[in-house]
């Protein structure tokens, strides 16, 4: 249910069926432009499709034309409270401008900043914040705060309607997750214009992520929300945008750099997994391309999951296995697993995009996995596999049965188990 509508950001389509836009706002002082089109480079390098930065100064707007003719991706500017700062910043070239009719000083300013736009040709971003509502939507906000920010979101809809504008998209920011994914839902059956997702003051990198991506990921998964932005408090806006895509990547919604799977490790773990995944993404980051790569703590469950990663590798305490496509490839030492994953990564792509296996070194793989492998154990990946198969055979009789450990080949060795 994405938008019916669709506006341009800059070179950017936001809304109407587009892909979701990644978009962040630059921590720095707008002014230092230094500083701001550093910090503008590295969120472009980490993905995002769009920038805002914050404009509450004459001299921050002075900075924003050139900030506009260096960034390379569109810049939105950020207005709060002064309607003349907002037409000044649509005189600078801001490819899009963010106000609150709440607070940009009554319908008249903000018909004034409209006006303006529509001459300029630029779209505007209505955000409503639940700090900043209405004074008649107030008691409304005590008894239902999710009413009143979509009230607060309709009634600057229709004003725009009324002043008749359409080149505009419309947030509604919370800090409430649960108020977030109701308010928005809500709005997307009311209006047909495109929605600009995110929880406000989400917190630290480690509970923002998590709040962001359950409250943006609910909603995504829906099919509601065209650009989102996640706030973080970091100065390195680049981390917010990589959380961003994290969330799109996990639900298929965009593609970008490769996709990391590791299992959560267990008792089994023989080798320090901590550090090689650390080591495998950073690593990867270098990749643009999506090649889905798996790290596996043990070689229990032999290839399982991860057989339909592109590469992966699964250790042991002295020695470890790199596959391809639930195929092994080679037996390495452990210590040498993460430098050979790579050096098996660089020989695909250098065969274009072909896995280039050596049979003598896969049979002497595949014989190490037929050792390590236990098909009895009971691993959490097992008894996940075995709670979805009994919960399918619950729900439909056609679906696979529980996974029997009496009965359980190796679809990589062929090795039948047996408990008995
Ligand atoms: S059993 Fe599963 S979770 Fe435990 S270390 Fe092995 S692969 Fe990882």
């Amino acid at each position: 249910m994405a938008s019916a509508r669709q506006i341009h950001v800059g070179g950017v389509p936001i809304g109407g069926g587009a892909p979701v836009a990644v978009q962040t706002m630059t921590k720095t002082e707008t002014a230092n432009l230094q500083a701001t089109m550093d910090q503008i480079r590295r969120v472009a390098e980490a993905g995002a499709d769009i920038v805002r930065v914050a404009v509450p100064r004459d001299e921050d707007v002075a900075a924003l034309r050139t900030i506009v003719a260096q960034s390379p991706i569109p810049v939105i500017a950020d207005i709060h409270f002064n309607h003349t700062l907002a037409i000044k910043a649509l005189d600078a070239g801001a490819h899009c401008v963010r106000i609150n009719p709440g607070n940009i000083g009554g319908p008249e300013k903000t018909a004034e900043v409209v006006d303006h736009a529509k001459r300029t040709g630029t779209p505007l971003r209505i955000g409503v914040n639940s700090g900043s509502l209405p004074k008649h939507l107030r008691d409304l906000e005590f008894e239902s705060p999710v009413e009143a920010l979509v009230t607060a979101a309709v009634e600057f809809v229709e004003l725009m309607e009324r002043l008749a504008f359409a080149n505009f998209k419309v947030s509604m920011k919370s800090t409430s997750v649960p108020n977030t994914i109701a308010s928005n839902r809500l709005l997307a059956e009311r209006i047909p214009y495109p929605l600009h997702l995110g929880i406000t003051e989400a917190g630290t990198k480690w509970s923002g992520s998590l709040k962001s991506a359950v409250g943006l990921g609910t909603l995504l998964a829906d099919g509601i929300g065209d650009t989102i932005r996640i706030s973080l408090s970091t100065f390195h806006a680049e981390e917010e945008v990589k959380v961003a895509w994290e969330i799109l990547k996990a639900l298929k919604l965009r593609e970008r750099g490769p996709v990391l799977i590791a299992c959560p490790t267990c008792g089994r773990l023989q080798f320090d997994m901590d550090t090689v995944v650390a080591e495998v993404e950073r690593r990867l980051e270098a990749y643009d391309d999506p090649i889905e790569v798996s790290v596996l703590g043990c070689a229990v469950n032999g290839i399982g999951e991860a057989r339909h990663a592109d590469f992966g590798i699964t250790g042991a305490k002295d020695m470890g296995m790199i596959y391809s496509k639930g195929e092994p490839l080679k037996k390495v030492r452990t210590e040498e697993l993460v430098d050979e994953l790579f050096k098996e990564i660089d020989r695909y792509y250098a065969a274009g995009r072909t896995v280039v296996r050596d049979e003598d070194e896969a049979a002497e793989a595949r014989e190490w996995l037929a050792e390590n492998e236990d098909a009895t154990a009971m691993t959490p990946e097992r008894l996940a596999a075995m709670e979805a198969a009994a919960a399918d055979a619950n729900g439909d009789g056609d679906k696979p049965q529980p996974l029997r450990l009496d009965e359980d080949v190796s679809p990589v060795t062929g090795r039948r188990f047996s408990r008995t």
